[in-house]
């Protein structure tokens, strides 16, 4: 079952977090690291993980790491509000595979929402690196800005 079990060191955002993976890093801290979706569902797709948290989803993870996670969702939330002027934003998180839970380490969505876009399939169709690293350029400025 997706939702109970171990957690596997080598899943794909443990790797990322390790470094042995690359990502568009828009934030890191001793706690939590953030980069954007390469598969997005809309442009500014971010991802938000707890480094120090062996946990697969929010059953999982303690209340202190899941505070530190939390607190950087929403100051990015404001980042990606402020920087691409979405019409709205969603914050999700899925916990186990029939929940749509495809990355078995504890991860927050931010979801930038367009007036008149459509969502984009959950982790389908691979965005462009030229994009991702402009975006991820674009929105590191407007974090350093903070
Ligand atoms: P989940 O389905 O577990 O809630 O979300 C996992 C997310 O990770 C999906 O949105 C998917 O697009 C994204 N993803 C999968 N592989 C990679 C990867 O190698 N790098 C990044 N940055 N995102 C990934």
């Amino acid at each position: 079952m997706s939702l109970h079990g171990t957690y596997d060191p080598q899943n794909i955002f443990a790797q990322i977090i390790r470094g042995e993976l690359p990502c568009y890093k828009l934030y890191e801290d001793d706690d939590v690291l953030a980069f954007l979706d390469v598969f997005p569902q809309s442009s500014g797709h971010t991802l938000v993980v707890s480094k120090k948290a062996a946990a697969r989803n929010i059953l999982d993870i303690d209340a202190d790491n899941l505070c530190k996670v939390m607190r950087v969702v929403q100051q990015l939330t404001r980042v990606l509000v402020e920087g691409l002027q979405p019409e709205g934003v969603q914050v999700v998180q899925f916990n186990g595979a029939p929940a749509g839970q495809t990355v078995f380490h504890l991860h927050m969505h931010i979801v930038p929402r367009y007036a008149g876009q459509g969502l984009g399939m959950h982790a389908s169709s691979k965005a462009d690196p030229a994009e991702l690293e402009q975006l991820q350029a674009r929105l590191v400025k407007c974090i350093n800005r903070l």
